[in-house]
């Protein structure tokens, strides 16, 4: 609707619409928070669809999925549904799965009907890996599994291959280590037509480098490519999108350095700060004009982050009134803080000034929710976690996917684990060490060593009779998957006939902490039928895809709810919220204990940064005189957090609450 595009155009300043109507070349939009980057990107893509061009050439990637569903949502009303899915907009992981599933095969991956069924292992199957290429290589003990999962990763990210890193590893005992395990790893997780969340950017990047097929496909495909938060892409991010910009060099991204705050995962500033040297010629558009915040958010934002040294020339203005000062409550402890902070929701929720939902309350580190949730529990006050233990990362949600997994590819080892000897079936734990030994020193799969369990020696008689009738229940189950039942029939029939129903039911009769499971079970249910609906074509394929990258679990149509929101200040980024409490801010906790370095103190207060300029309204700050020590051995005190004190003293009103 070219009305409608024409009256969003309307609504931004000078600058914002300057970078809005552009179509073709190459442009940097950098500014800073809440200046209307995302809104800029947004509205262009309306505005590009208004001009004919084709909605499926435009690849935007956005930093998660929530980011990507409120853009489509906006667009939707716009430009109209049938436009926005064709649009590949979403996480560069969810992306490159679409990508992968046409073209997997080209890397050796397996592929059924013309799609590559590759599975997606989450961080628990990549663990469960580790231990077992550990065991194998007498590294358990001597190693933790999180060591080689952040060395391997870091690897992908920087586009390492395993035979790369056993060249250039030389400096040190632990390295050389480690790079065994990466090429250990690697096969495995090919033989079990396995990607993890690394391979699938990284498996795009040598498509389209030593694929000249496929990559002039892709290339052909897409014309533009926008980026928001570029100040947080990776070498393997970076390369994907110059890779698939090579032919057309239609770029937009959008971004702020002093926003950049996952180098622990492989963010790098320099990229966003060589956008120019990479996509030259280009155009630089900046935004000086900050829409989301008071007058005060903006100077707290400001004064912070001036105590970094500015990587670019940046100015920004608030358009909004003054606003009420930053509000600095000392404490005496995490107990304390938790019952203030419930008291003063209370208030702010009564003065009907503030709804729930308009409350947020950030953290440094995930933990800190804890103390929050049980004082909210006893104040009637309704909050959500987001972005903590997702709902697919629960048990009993564990062990239904596994089932569908194995039953969809029998050779997904880390859930055919998972399920074996769950619920027990008298599979023990030696025969399971058995099998899986037999598995990884062969190198064939946990499928492969079950079918010829009569080959292991150690296995008992009965075990193996177990074993074999585990085997022929899947079979059943794919039978049944192929006699056109719908999913959702097929996964309660799963759910029953494997027994995991009858589990969850004896465990909730036992403990009342246990009935949630049941309740979760029947979401689940829910959720399959909701697909079935949505998908009438090939339902479960879609499922098994999603359900690998789903981080936060919401309800498509379910309106915001009204409830408190509680999140990392990593969790926050690109959101805003009327009234933002951010809690914990003691040296040690925040900046981390962990930072050493000046770098390392840098990211910590652009973390600080992006926490501080959330806010729209007003921002509270806690910090307490003793807490727990971080290793769990007994209190300590604690010096209020730096960061306190840069933010200028005239807008700051401090309370001693002892
Ligand atoms: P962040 O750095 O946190 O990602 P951002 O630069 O992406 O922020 P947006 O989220 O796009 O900023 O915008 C911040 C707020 O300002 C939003 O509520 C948006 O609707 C509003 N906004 C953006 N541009 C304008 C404008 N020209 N006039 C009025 N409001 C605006
Ligand atoms: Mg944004």
């Amino acid at each position: 609707n070219i009305f409608q595009v024409a009256q969003m155009l309307a609504k931004l300043n000078e600058h914002q619409r300057e970078a809005a109507i552009t179509i073709d070349g190459r442009y940097l939009v950098i500014a800073g928070a809440g200046s209307g980057k995302t809104s800029t990107l947004t509205t262009r893509i309306a505005n590009m669809i208004a001009n004919n061009v084709a909605p499926e050439s435009i690849f935007c990637a956005t930093f998660t999925n929530k980011a990507a569903r409120e853009m489509k949502d906006r667009l939707e009303a716009i430009v109209g549904e049938d436009n926005m899915n064709k649009v590949w907009m979403g996480t560069f992981h969810s992306l490159c799965v679409r990508i992968l599933r046409k073209h997997a095969h080209l890397l050796g991956y397996e592929q059924v009907d013309n799609r590559s069924n590759f599975i997606i292992y989450d961080s628990y199957d990549v663990l469960k890996l580790i231990e077992r290429i550990y065991k194998s290589l007498s590294f358990d003990g001597k190693y933790k599994p999180g060591l080689a999962m952040h060395y391997i990763d870091d690897a992908k990210n920087n586009l390492w291959t395993p035979e790369y890193c056993s060249y250039n590893n030389a400096e040190s005992r632990t390295e050389q280590d480690m790079s065994l395990v990466y090429s250990h790893y690697q096969r495995i997780m090919q033989e079990s037509n396995a990607m993890d969340f690394g391979d699938l950017i990284m498996n795009v990047v040598t498509l389209l480098e030593e694929h000249p097929d496929a990559a002039a496909y892709w290339q052909n495909k897409f014309h533009y490519i926008m980026s928001d938060e570029y100040q947080d892409s990776n070498p393997s991010q970076f390369n994907l999108l110059r890779l698939l910009a090579a032919p057309h060099m239609n770029v937009f991204a959008v971004g702020d350095p002093d926003q950049s705050i996952y180098r622990f995962r492989g963010s790098d500033i320099g990229i966003i700060m060589n956008f120019e040297r990479h996509f030259a010629p280009c155009t630089v558009i900046k935004l000086e004009d900050n829409y989301r915040s008071t007058n005060v958010v903006v100077k707290a934002g400001n004064g912070l982050i001036s105590n970094n040294p500015a990587p670019y020339d940046k100015v920004l203005r608030a358009n909004k009134d003054e606003g009420e000062n930053v509000d600095i409550i000392q404490l005496q402890s995490e107990y304390t803080e938790a019952a203030f902070i419930a008291t003063k929701i209370k208030q702010l929720v009564m003065s009907e000034k503030y709804e729930w939902k308009d409350i947020s309350i950030l953290y440094r580190a995930g933990y800190q929710s804890m103390a929050l949730e049980q004082v909210f529990v006893h104040n009637f006050i309704p909050f959500k976690v987001f972005g903590g233990q997702s709902f697919f990362e629960r048990e009993e949600i564990k062990d239904i996917t596994s089932y569908l997994r194995v039953i969809y590819n029998r050779k997904d080892d880390a859930a055919m684990l998972r399920i074996l000897n769950k619920p027990t079936r008298g599979i023990g734990k030696t025969s399971q060490t058995a099998i899986e030994e037999y598995a990884t020193s062969n190198s064939v799969s946990v499928y492969r060593a079950l079918k010829g369990i009569d080959t292991i020696d150690s296995i008992k008689k009965a075990a193996a009779g177990k074993i074999k009738s585990f085997l022929d229940t899947l079979d059943h189950f794919e039978e049944k998957l192929n006699s056109n039942m719908s999913i959702s029939a097929f996964a309660r029939y799963v759910i029953e006939q494997s027994g995991l129903q009858k589990l969850y039911r004896t465990r909730a009769e036992k403990d009342k902490n246990e009935e949630e499971r049941l309740d979760n079970i029947q979401e689940f249910i829910n959720l399959m039928a909701h697909y079935e609906e949505n998908h009438p074509d090939k339902p479960l394929d879609e499922f098994m895809q999603e359900i690998s990258l789903i981080s936060d679990y919401k309800q498509d149509g379910e309106d915001e709810p009204n409830v408190v929101k509680m999140m990392t200040m990593h969790a926050s980024k690109g959101l805003e919220f009327p009234v933002v409490f951010n809690i914990g801010w003691n040296e040690g906790l925040f900046p981390s204990w962990r930072s050493n370095t000046q770098e390392d103190v840098e990211e910590e207060r652009r973390l600080a940064y992006v926490a501080l300029t959330r806010a729209e309204e007003k921002i509270y700050i806690t910090y307490t005189n003793q807490r727990a020590r971080h290793d769990g051995k007994g209190v300590q005190s604690y010096d209020p957090s730096r960061f306190i004190m840069e933010i200028p003293e005239d807008i700051t009103t401090k309370t001693e609450l002892l």
